[in-house]
């Protein structure tokens, strides 16, 4: 398997109370420092990946804060350290930092699609979420990408806010379709550890979630943007190759502050308080502040989770020849209660989650690690 890099911009221009990524608030003016500590850390870790590159993701955090000169230097560092001709190269934005000059120069650097997260066209909601776009941005930053050549885009939608209405959450089903984009990524609303909606205590009834989910996988299907992974969806043929390497248990080097890695079967990750991972950088190249190496069976299982995110779920023969090694017996006992209970479907030798698997994904992965 070829492997993946991805980069984390940590910049943003404010915290929204859902959000549990590792983010800095107004530091701006640090991108300079920021970037060559990413250069720093490339050269030492680039020796290790001289194969071509599947993907590269450029993630955040808010990458579109990004100044011009700093995606310049960013895409420029990214071609002189990995093999990356004709790779799928995301970046996310958020539509306020996004300008006609900036998605052309986006373009002209290497970038083929573009993740950006609406979440809502629902003033109120967006308010809500603590983002800092309007509803007819989301519709602006579309068409300004399109303007420039991109014809891959991603589009983040949100659901479950507290009062949203059946109608409302239709009417963001419409909006999202009229745009026409490639690749819907969908998030139900959820109270991460970390987030200020954590520290505040904040109370969200999933009620409806279930039933408001299963509207967005019906509705974007019939449109012909069909479920490939339980919370992604696509027109045929741009599923997202980063995210597919993920869920494959392939391997990928991550670049930033909090960024994770998996390389030659062990699993790493940096430092993410911005200070911590500037100061690691300058004094060694590296900013690992963690490593953990899996058994041959604890990896099959996390593959096998992972791939019952996927609908087209996962060939048991297939991966047990990759890990040499079956599921433990248990484990087998436990697949059969689920598969038996209606939660899971086996085929031949495919293993697959069903719909009413799909909305207790997380209970059923809890009860098979
Ligand atoms: S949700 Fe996105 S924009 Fe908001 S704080 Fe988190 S990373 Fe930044």
């Amino acid at each position: 398997m070829t492997p993946s890099i991805y980069v984390h911009i940590p910049f943003c221009a404010g915290k929204c109370p859902y959000c549990s990524f590792p983010v800095v608030i107004g530091q701006e003016q640090r991108e300079e420092d920021y970037l060559c500590a990413l250069e720093r850390e490339a050269a030492q870790a680039a020796p290790h990946m001289k194969m071509p590159v599947q993907s590269v993701y450029v993630g955040g955090g808010t990458p579109s804060l990004l100044s011009h000169d700093g995606i310049k230097r960013l895409s420029a560092m990214i071609l002189r350290h990995f093999l990356v001709d004709k790779c799928e190269s995301t970046m996310e934005l958020n539509p306020e930092s996004v300008t006609p000059d900036k998605a052309a120069l986006l373009r002209s650097n290497g970038f083929t699609r573009m993740s950006f997260g609406v979440q809502s066209f629902h003033a109120k909601y967006l308010a809500y979420l603590g983002r800092q776009h309007t509803p007819e941005d989301g519709f602006r930053v579309f068409k300004v990408l399109r303007a420039a050549g991109f014809d891959n885009i991603n589009v983040d939608l949100m659901f479950g806010f507290p009062g949203q209405t059946k109608h409302e959450l239709d009417e963001d089903i419409d909006a999202v379709l009229s745009l026409g984009s490639e690749h819907v990524s969908l998030y139900a609303l959820s109270v991460e550890p970390r987030s200020v909606f954590c520290v505040r205590g904040e109370k969200i009834s999933d009620d409806m979630q279930g039933e408001f989910y299963s509207r967005v996988c019906e509705r974007l299907n019939q449109a012909g943007v069909l479920q490939y992974e339980v919370s992604n969806f696509a027109r045929s043929g741009f599923e997202s190759v980063h995210n597919l390497n993920y869920w494959q248990g392939g391997e990928y080097l991550g670049l930033g502050m909090g960024a994770h890695s998996h390389v030659a079967g062990e699993r790493f990750w940096n430092a993410d308080i911005f200070p911590k991972y500037l100061d690691m950088i300058r004094d060694r190249a590296v900013a690992v502040v963690g490593r953990e190496k899996l058994s041959a069976p604890r990896k099959m299982m996390e593959v096998f989770l992972f791939g019952l995110r996927m609908n087209a779920g996962v060939d048991m023969d297939v991966l047990e020849r990759r890990f040499g090694c079956g599921l433990e017996s248990d484990k087998v006992n436990e697949l059969e209660n689920l598969i038996e209970a209606g939660f899971l479907i086996e085929d031949e030798a495919r293993v697959r989650v069903t719909d009413k698997g799909r909305l207790v994904l997380d209970e059923i992965s809890a009860r098979l690690i």
